[in-house]
């Protein structure tokens, strides 16, 4: 293949600069726009506009990244059944192992 073809070779230092710090940003904003914020308890397509940008809001994540907070050990959370409750404040069901911002434990 003849190099002076390939669409990075004929970078100047500044473009390849731009392009080394916009490539990693674009691809975390596609991730976080494609994340679903539903989960196993409910699909995506059965949340309302505004229920969905709440899960957003409080970025709802499925499964939690931090073991120690679950919407299972949430004060938030009202168990139903196959490992799916209720949160009072997303107002509808979220699985026992997911987690959002908004998690505080169980009172005792
Ligand atoms: S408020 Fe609690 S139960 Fe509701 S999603 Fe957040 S962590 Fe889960």
């Amino acid at each position: 293949m003849d190099q002076t073809l390939h669409p990075l070779r004929n970078l100047d230092r500044r473009q390849a600069m731009r392009l080394a710090v916009s490539a990693p940003l674009a691809a975390v904003t596609a991730a976080w726009a494609a994340q679903a914020y539903a989960g196993a308890c409910v699909a995506e397509d059965d949340l309302s506009p505004s229920e969905s940008s709440m899960r957003r809001s409080l970025r709802y994540e499925e499964p939690s990244t931090d073991a120690a907070k679950i919407c299972g050990g949430c004060a938030f959370y009202k168990s139903e059944s196959g490992g799916c409750g209720k949160c009072q404040l997303l107002n509808g069901a979220v699985s026992v192992g997911g987690r959002c911002e908004s998690w505080a434990p169980k009172p005792k």
